[in-house]
């Protein structure tokens, strides 16, 4: 208590220092943090070439960060009316602005969240949800709050750097919706134009923004919602054309996780939050935001190091397969986007059978039920006829156990026969059938095959379910914060998982090759590539032959994603070559500035003058270390950007117009393939992600035999 008490004392001191700090620096302008904390994002220069995002980030929730309601005691908080100091947090205000944005829907008692599903158009199986999928796979993120938080959960907003711009907590309410409209409210406000957000649903999410009265604002302003990239091989082939980043032009190698990330981070203060007072609460969050926003100050040179080195090898890679894929497949560039719109058009054209057709199926499925369950009473009632054979005549005991024992076994065959009798007599009555369709007759077979098609979709089903919570699980796997002690467990489950798997892929393969003609069989290290997933909705069809067309062949396939990944890998030397610029105009800004107004202080204000100095010099030595990883970048071979400094735009008011295609889907320009002569670059250092690279490799490693 005492050491609390000492604590917030402790804090508030600062906090009142740094409020002059600020002032002093002139940095007490009204979201002077949301547009400064990340340079390499929100330092405009005057005379930077347009980009298609003028910024990009993420938006997530999260559950773990809850605060008990105390009333569940029976006792009355204590009230505190400090409130947080920190300008992360949007109010609670500004976030019931948009209460009962989603319009109302049909009350489906499974629903544990709000979104608006997409449309399940009976006519375009290709448009079912990635909403379920995420129910039922996904985090428990998405899963039900509990009335006993009082606060449920935040909202973060992070930008592709993962600094964190905006948080805002989620009250005891159902309705998620809420709380993302008003953080890309604030978003558009600060940001302005040709802003891209990525969210895990933001395919769904982008119909309930539409529909809300944010949804005109958005649209002007050329905003556009897409998937993450990791995540994002989870939601069904169609969508993944409108929505992974893969296929979004400008890009980049946005990745559009980085919240996950800081929630992995933020996960341990879940115990101090738990029980602690809404103040103290905030104040634990927004200490934990300060400092992890100043580690990734501290990083962001060696971000735009290894990104740069890595954009730049993806380029000479994919250029030189390309042009070598190109001369074998008689390709050109204007192919791959054409392969592209093809598989669009054709997974808009798939349809489900007609309603009366999939009861048809279904009666056919019935009747040879109904066959069935006959075969096995007349099996069960011969049997009991012959029950006594082989039984001691004399043995009055004996008899009366065989005689039981067939007596059940007709009863039970009996019972399961007017079970079917029932389902076909149902069915009949909706078909409006007079006279029992034969086993083998013309009506029979028509749907028979279907019913066959039917089997090996639900095999291929369960198998897709399996892939996708195996792709959830790994990807806590590799989130850096998962403890040693949580990743164990979850090698332990994908173990079993994998298992499952296995068994899946064997039904799945049954079904498959029982078709006329066999499908293609799926082996383990089909599965293993967890892109793998967007073929799953192709497989689904099997009525049309698409293996004669050109964009299905999977070499074809296989160079268009080659070809998407160049143009991504193009755009992302463009945006760091900005960024770089921007980081080191606003270090040598930042340190002008500074020195002056430590100057000024130390006639005004020398205390204060000295307590700038010494928080000066820990920036200083962190941007000294930026200068240097920026100079290293400089000299690469294959470096593109301009060398030196440039001037910050003075208004952030963008004088460039909103991109048109903001809501249209993805589109490529031709890759710049001038960028294919470059060096050999050394081994990548990528502390982190190399990390996750090999925990995934140990891993499938582990599992694969
Ligand atoms: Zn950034
Ligand atoms: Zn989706």
């Amino acid at each position: 208590m005492q050491f609390s008490a000492a604590y917030d004392v402790f804090l508030e001191i600062l906090h009142r220092i740094n409020q002059r700090l600020r002032q002093a620096l002139k940095r007490d302008t009204v979201n002077w943090r949301m547009l400064n904390t990340c340079p390499a994002c929100f330092y405009k220069l005057d005379d930077e070439p347009a980009l298609d995002f003028e910024w990009l980030v993420s938006i997530d929730g999260n559950n773990s960060l809850k605060r008990w309601d105390s009333s569940i005691y029976g006792t009355t908080a204590r009230s505190d009316s400090r409130t947080a100091r920190s300008d992360y947090w949007i109010h609670a205000d500004a976030v019931d602005k948009f209460e009962n944005e989603v319009k109302s829907r049909q009350t489906d008692l499974r629903n544990d969240d709000d979104w608006e599903d997409e449309p399940t158009d009976p006519d375009h199986p290709g448009a079912f949800t990635c909403v379920n999928r995420w129910r039922n796979a996904g985090p428990d993120s998405r899963k039900k709050m509990f009335a006993v938080f009082q606060e449920s959960g935040i909202f973060i907003a992070s930008c592709r750097h993962r600094f964190v711009l905006l948080a805002c907590d989620m009250i005891r309410s159902g309705e998620l919706a809420k709380y993302l409209i008003a953080i890309i409210d604030k978003l558009l406000t600060v940001y302005g134009k040709n802003g891209g957000c990525a969210y895990d649903i933001g395919c769904a999410f982008s119909k309930t923004l539409a529909n809300s009265t944010l949804g005109p604002r958005a649209h002007d302003l050329g905003f556009r919602m897409m998937v993450g990239a990791f995540h994002g091989h989870a939601h069904n082939r169609r969508c993944q054309l409108d929505w992974h980043p893969m296929y979004i032009s400008g890009t980049g190698h946005t990745e559009g996780e980085g919240c996950e990330h800081i929630f992995s981070a933020s996960n341990e203060l879940a115990r101090s939050t738990r029980h602690a007072n809404r103040f103290h609460r905030h104040q634990a969050i927004e200490e934990h935001f300060a400092f992890w926003d100043a580690d990734k100050y501290a990083a962001l040179s060696n971000y735009l190091w290894t990104h740069y080195r890595e954009a730049l090898k993806s380029v000479r890679l994919l250029t030189a397969e390309l042009e070598t894929i190109k001369a074998e497949l008689r390709l050109s560039d204007n192919d791959f986007p054409g392969f592209f719109d093809q598989e669009r058009i054709y997974l808009d054209g798939l349809k489900q059978p007609a309603p009366r057709d999939r009861l048809s199926i279904r009666y056919v499925e019935v009747l040879d039920e109904l066959a069935e369950r006959r075969a096995e009473w007349d099996l069960a009632r011969e049997s009991g006829n012959n029950a006594l054979n082989g039984v001691h005549i004399g043995s009055l005991e004996q008899m009366h156990d065989a005689l039981k024992q067939a007596r059940i076994r007709v009863n039970s065959s009996y019972a399961k026969l007017q079970h079917a009798e029932g389902l076909v007599a149902h069915c009949e009555t909706l078909l409006s059938v007079d006279e029992r369709w034969l086993i083998g007759g013309d009506e029979y077979k028509r749907f028979k095959e279907e019913a066959t098609l039917g089997k090996y979709r639900t095999a291929l089903d369960e198998l897709e379910h399996l892939v996708v919570m195996r792709l959830f699980e790994l990807s806590k796997l590799s989130l850096s914060g998962t403890g040693y002690k949580l990743r164990q467990q979850i090698s332990k489950a994908l173990q079993r998982r994998s298992d499952t798997i296995r068994n899946a892929i064997n039904r799945y393969n049954i079904q498959a090759a029982s078709l006329i003609p066999p499908r293609q069989t799926i082996a383990w290290k089909d599965i293993a590539e967890y892109s793998f997933l967007g073929e799953f909705d192709l497989l689904r069809d099997s009525r049309t032959d698409i293996q004669d067309k050109d964009w299905a062949r999977p070499a074809h396939r296989e160079a268009t994603t080659k070809y998407f990944k160049l143009c991504r890998a193009c755009e992302e030397i463009i945006r760091l070559n900005i960024e770089i610029r921007r980081l080191r105009t606003a270090i040598h800004d930042e340190t002008i500035d500074t020195s002056a107004v430590i100057d000024e202080l130390l006639v005004a204000n020398p205390l204060l003058a000295a307590e700038l100095k010494r928080q000066w010099r820990s920036r200083a030595a962190i941007n000294a270390v930026h200068t240097y990883r920026l100079d290293q970048i400089e000299r690469l071979f294959g470096f593109s950007g301009i060398s030196g400094i440039g001037t910050r735009l003075a208004n952030p008011a963008f004088s460039r117009p909103v991109n048109t295609n903001g809501a249209s889907s993805a589109q490529a320009e031709n890759p710049d393939s001038s960028a294919s002569e470059f060096h050999d670059i050394e081994a990548l250092d990528r502390e982190e992600h190399e990390v996750v690279t090999e925990d995934m490799a140990d891993f499938l490693y582990s599992i694969n035999d």
